[in-house]
Formats: C-alpha cells, structure tokens, sequence
C-alpha cells in the first residue's frame, strides 16, 4: 500500500489484549480485544486514526477552519474537535438533533474543546453544512470539509494500515469484529485485510443501516480506498461480512443486547464500551457466540472503537438505573 500524508495525533500501535474473563464464560472460545478506545486523543476511538490522513489533507489545502457533521453524541465530532485545537484550527460542528438544554457527553467536550456548534435538523443537515461552509469561506477562515464520519477515501486508509498494525502484533485470530455506520472503519479494515493477506474474517455489525445499504457502502469505499493507496487488489462482495440483526429501534436507541455488552465488558474486565456502537457490537459478540456463529475453538478479536464519552450524556443518564 502506498503512503499518503499523516500527521501523528494517535498513540500507537494500540494494546492487543485477551479477554481471559469473557473467555472464561465461552467454553472454548478465546476473546481478545484491540484497544481504539486508547488512541489518546481527548478520550481517543477510530475517529482520531482517521483524522491523522484528512487533518494531513486539510492542512495540505491551507485550511484554518475544518467543518464536520455528527448526531447530537458524534465521537466523531468530538475527536475532531480535538484534532483542530491540536493544530491551532476553528472546528465548526452541524449536530443532527435538537440543541440540548444543558450539554453532556461528547457536546460537553465538543464546547470545552473550543468547537462552534450549530444544530440541524435532518432535513436541513445538508443544507446548514453548505451554509456554514459558505459563510466560513466568506469570512476568509479558510474551511476544509471533513466528511460525515470521516468516511471518505482518505479517511478509511487509516483503517488498512491499522488493520496491518494489528497484523504485525502478530496473534492469530479467525474473526476480528467491529461496529460499522458510516463504513470508513470496515471499508479499511477490509482492504488491509486482504492486502496483509489475513485469513481470517472481519464483521461488520451494523449499528444503523439495513444489511444492504451498509454493504454498498462498504463495498464503494474499500475499492475507492484500494484505488488511493495503489493496492492492487479488488474487494469483492463475498470479502465483506455484515451482520445487521441488532439495530432494535435504531440508531442510538440501545437494546437489551447492547446493555448486557457493555455490562459484560465492564463487569467481567473492566473495559468500557459506549451506548451507541460498541455496547451494540459487543451484545451482538456475546450473543453470536452463544448461538454459535463462531465455532468451537475460534479467536474473536473485538476491535474496541471508542465511545465511551456518550455514556456520560444526559440522555442515557437513566440507560442502567436497576442493572
Ligand atoms: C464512528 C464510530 C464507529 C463507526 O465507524 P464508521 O467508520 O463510521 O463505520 C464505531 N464506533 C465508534 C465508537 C464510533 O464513534
């Protein structure tokens, strides 16, 4: 894979750990787990590994504003609103949702962290995003767009080579496991995996999307990544694996299963997952495992991707009362 332009905002390679607890509970099965939530940068997750590629490019592009989009509890928005105070840059926010009447979570560290947040609803995302860039470009701050979710190309390339870090960390895993929205996370690992030549599998749980939609997107993104770093290689339909049986009411609406993930996590090892993402990827894990996804005597590797901020927001402030 070619190199493109990154600058250093993550502390990496980030911990390859076992869950000898979790495991202990799966008669046969060995857990592990790869520490994204570690990635250092104001609470850290996957967004910071991202944002090492599209801060490169925004500085490339003589930005001094970056502009991003997010739920109203955006890890996404957070980590980029880090990122910019790192690199001396105004971050303008579009939240999806209604302005909260005290902020909490991630909006909390979004405002302490310096950001501009202007509140959107759905409909009008797009819009406002246009809006707030024009008014930015006219105001001479220079804005640089970074997409939703940092899911672009250039956004995803951070998951081929992390996807070759853990690679190189060198344990033999059959399964490695993430929660997958926006698709860059996936799409990456997905390339880097089959550039590294891995053997086993990567899953995609589904936090948001219907099975198809997601796979499209997956699918698009890893091929426009591969086309970027001059991989060499094709991603095909059969290399993505998605599972989209645990999306309950939706996004950020957690389950019974999302509860019992992050529980199993904190209670068992005392690692802390988020409500939106990978509290859903974690039950979906814990939940396979008894149904019997993964065979007997298989490694499952959960790629930790961050979140745990949001356990803090006001809106799940009531999430384990009675747990
Ligand atoms: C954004 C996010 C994801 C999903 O990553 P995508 O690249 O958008 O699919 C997973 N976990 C956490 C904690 C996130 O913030």
């Amino acid at each position: 894979m070619k190199k493109i332009p990154r600058i250093s905002l993550a502390q990496l390679p980030t911990p390859v750990e076992p869950l000898k607890n979790l495991s202990a509970k799966f008669d046969g099965s060995q857990l592990w787990i790869k520490r994204d939530d570690q990635t250092g940068l104001a609470f850290g997750g996957n967004k910071t590994r991202k944002l090492e590629m599209l801060m490169a490019e925004a500085l490339a592009n003589g930005a001094r504003t970056v502009i991003t989009a997010g739920a109203v509890q955006s890890n996404h928005c957070r980590q980029t609103a880090a990122a910019a105070a790192k690199l001396g840059l105004d971050c303008i926010l579009v939240l999806t949702g209604q302005a909260p009447d005290l902020l909490s979570g991630n909006t909390l560290l979004d405002h302490l962290l310096g950001a501009e947040l202007v509140y959107a609803r759905k409909e009008e995302r797009e819009s406002t995003l246009t809006m707030m860039f024009q008014k930015a470009w006219e105001e001479g701050k220079r804005p640089y767009l970074i997409p939703y979710g940092g899911s672009n190309p250039t956004g995803a390339a951070a998951y081929a080579y992390a996807f070759a870090e853990f690679v190189q960390q060198g344990i033999e895993i059959d399964w490695v496991v993430t929660a997958s929205s926006s698709g860059g996370t996936q799409a990456g690992m997905v390339l880097g995996a089959k550039v590294s030549g891995f053997r086993g599998k990567v899953l995609g749980i589904s936090v948001d999307e219907p099975a198809a939609v997601l796979e499209e997107r997956v699918l698009t993104l890893a091929n426009q990544t591969a086309d970027l770093l001059d991989a060499g290689c094709k991603i095909l339909k059969e290399d993505i694996y998605l599972n989209a049986e645990y999306l309950g009411k939706g996004y950020g609406i957690p389950t019974d299963y999302d509860k019992r993930g992050i529980i199993e996590f904190a209670r068992e090892e005392g690692i802390l997952l988020d409500p939106v993402y990978t509290g859903r990827a974690a039950g979906a894990v814990l939940d396979l495992l008894e149904k019997g996804l993964f065979k007997h005597g298989e490694r499952i590797l959960f790629w930790h991707t961050g979140g745990a901020p949001a356990l803090f927001a006001d809106a799940y402030r009531e999430l384990f009362a009675g747990s």
